[in-house]
């Protein structure tokens, strides 16, 4: 760190006159936990996953643990997940008491690479979990049929992904179930929060009951459950970004075009691969992410610049000694997971970013990469 100030922040959130005067109505209103503000989230949210029924938790995490358990998956399961994906997607199948076996990614799109998963199912297997990494949605066309081909359930995370699309069709709207999350540098907040999308009323009946003590009615507890509920407080916020998203997801999108097209004409293209978008694929840039050649140079003389990056992810999960244990010897190496980690760097790419602030960023990465 060189205690320059970041001009450029990487992400910010996004919070307005609308958030505080609707979190002071919350507030005024004496009912801050789980309440009606909770329950009309769900029903706007759900209008963006084709109606599907949606369960509003207190993280993106809680989101995945609590869809696992709802699909009834637990001790004795394999569940097949990206070696290359944030930290929470393993947490979730491990506490979950599953095992977590890790696959390779697609280089191009950095997510799941759908002929890994198919070689890594075994008898055991039960799940896969696709993960629409940076906002790109994941190849669901071949993820799907693998997984109908084994009968294997499919939960997405999506906590990156809100608004992305597969062949016009929602993220989200794929699996037995999908995970959301609201962490603040997430496309949309509700402070901490997660959502639960899932295919059928019965698989949410089951999110609902394992986020509230595994009582449905009061007292009437069915089983051990987690308080997992969302706040009002958040969910009044979170509705506030719901009517906000669409727009603020075009001007990602226009950002992406511009830093790739900018970038492009600058003809550093020795020391930086641009981001792809798939055939099929209607990302959300929730990250702009390039490979550098020297990456962590380049990230430090960014940082002098003043413009914020960040690694997205430095480890692949498969090769962190906290996960090899629950593999059961079972830990393949991963080549495009591992080059991934080495290789990737974030770019600032929302919404908030000026037109002067995108140029700082392509003239920075020009300045900072190697000839
Ligand atoms: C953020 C994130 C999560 C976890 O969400 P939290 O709300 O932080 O618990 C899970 N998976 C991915 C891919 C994420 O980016």
């Amino acid at each position: 760190m060189t205690g320059t100030i970041t001009r450029v922040p990487l992400a910010r959130p996004i919070i307005g006159a609308e958030e505080r005067s609707e979190v002071d109505r919350v507030l005024a209103s004496g009912m801050l936990a789980q309440g009606a503000e909770v329950a009309s989230f769900e029903a706007e949210f759900s209008e963006y996953v084709s109606g599907r029924p949606c369960v509003a938790v207190n993280s993106g995490t809680s989101a995945l643990l609590l869809a696992l358990m709802a699909m009834g998956i637990g001790r004795g399961d394999e569940v097949i997940l990206p070696g290359f994906t944030f930290a929470g997607t393993a947490n979730a199948v491990v506490l979950a008491g599953a095992t977590p076996v890790f696959v390779d990614i697609d280089p191009k799109h950095f997510c799941l690479d759908p002929r890994a998963v198919e070689a890594a199912i075994t008898p055991c297997t039960a799940a896969v979990i696709p993960v629409h990494l940076y906002g790109h949605p994941a190849d669901m066309d071949q993820l799907m049929a693998v997984a109908a081909r084994h009968g294997l359930a499919v939960l997405e995370d999506a906590a990156q992904a809100h608004l992305a699309a597969w062949r016009s069709r929602p993220v989200g709207t794929f699996g037995e179930a999908a995970a959301f999350s609201f962490y603040p540098t997430k496309n949309m907040t509700t402070g901490e929060g997660g959502l639960v999308v899932c295919a059928d009323t019965a698989t949410a009946r089951r999110v609902k009951v394992l986020r509230n003590q595994g009582m449905m009615g009061r007292y009437d507890h069915e089983f051990v459950g987690y308080n997992a509920r969302m706040t009002d407080i958040g969910a009044a916020i979170g509705r506030v970004q719901l009517r906000r998203l669409p727009r603020w997801t075009s001007i990602r999108r226009e950002n992406a075009s511009r830093l790739s097209m900018e970038l492009a004409a600058a003809r550093i293209d020795s020391a930086v691969s641009l981001p792809q978008v798939a055939d099929g694929a209607d990302p959300v840039w929730h990250q702009y992410t390039v490979r550098v050649r020297g990456r962590d140079e380049v990230a430090a003389k960014l940082d002098e610049a003043g413009v914020g990056s960040a690694v997205h992810y430095p480890n692949a999960l498969h090769q962190l000694a906290l996960y090899r244990r629950f593999c059961r010897g079972r830990a393949p190496g991963l080549p495009m997971a591992e080059r991934a980690s080495r290789d990737v760097l974030s770019l600032p790419v929302h919404p908030l970013l000026s037109e002067t602030d995108l140029s700082a960023v392509v003239a920075a990465v020009c300045r900072a990469v190697p000839n």
